[in-house]
């Protein structure tokens, strides 16, 4: 049993947060929109900055255009000027012993009645000096209590003001037992040097100085990757005490013989590692195969299928595309279909008639091999007994993709390939719930990518380029950002397509594809590209994974500076993938530094795990792992680039792992964690 089935107490994410004083029915569905259901989730809602209250200034200290806070008094009758119908202008004059300053209003007639003579406040906002007289417009009006504090900032949605959070959150926070059980045990708390977590958690909301914020973020973005790390970890220990169906023997060599070229190495070593977890692991396999665009990952997957498929076993292939699905099938088809293996392509737009024949033929067991998209888990497709599950490039599926495939009844071994690659210790936080092969080498043969940053003045010049490679029997790509026209500064694919076929390259055979065709007609498109039928492809990012042509040698890319840095390394990915010299050309007018340093990064290497680490230091996580944590439990406040946190949440995970998890002084910890991974299941 999973020592995350531990009975957990009440607490107040069971309590909706319509239930907290002064929510009621409509501002409810206000929090509800911001992802608040409950109060415990309102207290997990963090502040994303906060007004600096700490040290007030004085009126004749306030400095032209900056934001400062200011403890006065209402020095005059608030004046309240009609603009238009329902538009209204509200002064009055505020006062300390330096000076007077001016405070604005604009159509909030309310107001009038807070600006009562005498009254003191604390005026929060921006002020403006002009002709010598001082104004604050539109101040945030404070209780002259709140000095000394730091007052959080909240996102908001229309209806909801920071006020109303500020005070809700009071309220929720009032409702923590003040003696609430840490997640952590002292031992912990004093090694890693964390405060504890009721202190993290009310002053994350109100601190009153700078350090405060300082230790309660730690405190917070430590247990963050810790429950997601312990997590993960807990998900592979479960698996392991499942159990698994071992394969007999190898058939490698024999699979060799059908393959037109040597295996690298690496490839060798990768397929070696597998065949082991299923000849002889003690528990079902579940791998990661990292490996840069190009490395041959899918013959690896190919050879383990053929392995499963000898030893009477059937497998699934999953492919993130249709596109990609069809190509792999082309593949598989040609290679293992001489030995009499039977494999069928399942996608979306497999005809009913056809989708049936192949769910017969997979239940009794006539096919071996399936290959296709996600429809194979959402139809109600049955195995007659799948050993092997497949998933190239991974990181569109998530943990409880995976949990589904396994919920149909059997126990299969897991291959999954990603093409991203990233740092080592984040791979082992992301993936810490699966064993990871690295595929560090390319086949043989594979010449360097030589790649260009240019601006459009040139364009013309990187056309003939392309024309000339056509000319001498290749194959080139033009990516542009965007399908249709909504952005005068940005390439759309349609009108660059009418343009290059009515001109340019009006006496080519060019092709357009984008992610808004239907999948017969990308299909057909992608086929005649790849038979060399069409030279030039123009396309959107639908090509950015996977796509296999050996025969192109040019891609250029329009508005790069719109793309990722890992994301253009996967595009330029789709050349050099034969012998063949290749060229990448980036295309963009930018002119801000950080975007050129960027395309700069891809000119001067072609290692991935340097981009994917350029990338983050550049960008931040971003898209680039968000990809991966859309199969995860979502981050409230820890970042994924914060390498230091990482490792020791790491090494806190590993620590507790030995201490015992099962131990009843991590039950609040389990409870946590329990909760963290349950809104997978949910979604
Ligand atoms: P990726 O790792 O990007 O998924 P693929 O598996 O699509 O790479 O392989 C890229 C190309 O290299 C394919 O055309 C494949 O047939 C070819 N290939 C794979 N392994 C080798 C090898 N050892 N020697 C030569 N070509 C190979
Ligand atoms: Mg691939």
């Amino acid at each position: 049993m999973s020592v995350l089935s531990v009975h957990t107490s009440k607490s107040l994410f069971d309590n909706p947060i319509e239930e907290l004083k002064y929510v009621g029915k409509q501002r409810g569905l206000l929090y509800r929109k911001l992802g608040v259901t409950s109060i415990g989730e309102l207290i997990t809602y963090y502040p994303r900055d906060y007004d600096d209250l700490s040290e007030p200034t004085t009126v004749f200290s306030a400095i032209d255009g900056e934001t400062c806070c200011i403890k006065v008094k209402i020095s005059s009758r608030p004046k309240i000027i009609k603009t238009s119908k329902d538009k209204m202008v509200i002064t009055c004059t505020a006062e300390d012993e330096t000076g007077v300053i001016k405070l604005t209003f604009f159509n909030n007639k309310f107001i009038t009645n807070k600006l009562v003579m005498d009254k003191e406040y604390l005026v929060y906002g921006k002020v403006i000096c002009q002709y010598n007289v001082k104004e604050m417009q539109s101040p945030q009006l404070l209780s002259s209590n709140d000095s000394g504090h730091f007052l959080p900032i909240y996102s908001l949605t229309s209806g909801l003001t920071n006020n109303m959070l500020r005070r809700n959150m009071r309220d929720a926070l009032g409702m923590l037992p003040s003696d609430m059980s840490d997640t952590l045990p002292e031992k912990y708390k004093q090694e890693y040097h964390l405060t504890d977590l009721f202190q993290a958690i009310t002053k994350i909301h109100f601190p009153i100085t700078e350090a405060d914020v300082i230790s309660a973020k730690r405190r917070l973005i430590f247990d963050e990757l810790l429950h997601l790390s312990l997590g993960l970890k807990l998900i592979k220990d479960d698996r392991s005490n499942e159990k698994s169906i071992n394969i007999e023997r190898s058939y490698l060599d024999e699979y060799l013989k059908c393959i037109p070229f040597e295996l690298t190495n690496a490839q060798l070593k990768a397929i070696n590692t597998c065949m082991d977890d299923m000849l002889y692991g003690a528990s079902p396999m579940g791998r990661l195969i990292q490996g840069d665009v190009g490395s041959g990952k899918t013959c690896v997957a190919i050879a383990l299928c053929h392995s499963v498929i000898r030893n009477g076993y059937q497998c699934a292939f999953m492919a993130p595309t249709e596109i990609l699905a069809e190509q792999h099938y082309n593949v598989v088809a040609q290679q293992l279909e001489s030995l009499g293996i039977k494999v069928a392509l399942l996608t979306g737009s497999t005809s009913s008639k056809r989708k049936k024949e192949i769910k017969d033929a997979l239940a009794v067991g006539q096919l071996n091999l399936v290959i296709g998209t996600h429809a194979l888990l959402t139809e109600n497709v049955v195995f007659k007994n799948l050993l092997l599950a497949v998933t190239d490039e991974q990181h569109r599926f998530g943990v409880s993709q995976r949990a589904e495939l396994i919920s149909k009844g059997c126990n299969p071994h897991f291959l999954i390939m990603s093409a991203t690659p990233i740092p080592r210790t984040l791979a082992m936080m992301l993936y810490g719930d699966l064993d990871i092969s690295v595929i560090d080498e390319l086949p043989k043969g594979r010449q360097k990518i030589n790649t260009y940053f240019i601006d459009s003045k040139i364009r013309v010049r990187a056309l003939n380029f392309i024309k000339k490679h056509i000319d001498s029997g290749s194959q080139a790509y033009i990516v542009c950002p965007s399908v249709e026209d909504n952005d005068n500064n940005i390439a759309s694919v349609i009108s660059y397509y009418e343009k290059l076929k009515t001109g340019f390259f009006k006496d080519y055979s060019i092709a357009l594809l984008h992610g808004k065709m239907k999948p017969a007609e990308k299909e057909n498109i992608m086929s005649d590209f790849s038979a060399g039928k069409t030279k030039l492809l123009i396309a959107t990012t639908v090509v950015e994974v996977g796509v296999d042509v050996p025969n192109a040698t040019v891609i250029m890319v329009e508005n790069s500076e719109r793309f990722g840095l890992s994301q253009l390394h996967q595009l330029r990915g789709r050349v050099g993938r034969g012998n063949k010299k290749s060229y990448c050309i980036l295309v963009s007018d930018t002119t801000s530094d950080q975007s050129k340093k960027r395309l700069n990064i891809l000119c001067q290497t072609t290692d991935g795990f340097k981009i994917a680490d350029a990338d983050l230091k550049l960008r931040g996580p971003g898209d680039f792992f968000g990809s991966r944590q859309s199969g995860l439990p979502l981050l409230s406040i820890a970042s994924l680039s914060d390498s230091e946190m990482f490792n020791l949440a790491m090494s806190a995970c590993e620590q507790i792992l030995n201490d015992g998890i099962e131990k009843p002084m991590f039950s609040h910890l389990r409870a946590e964690i329990k909760r963290m991974f349950s809104s997978l299941n949910k979604g």
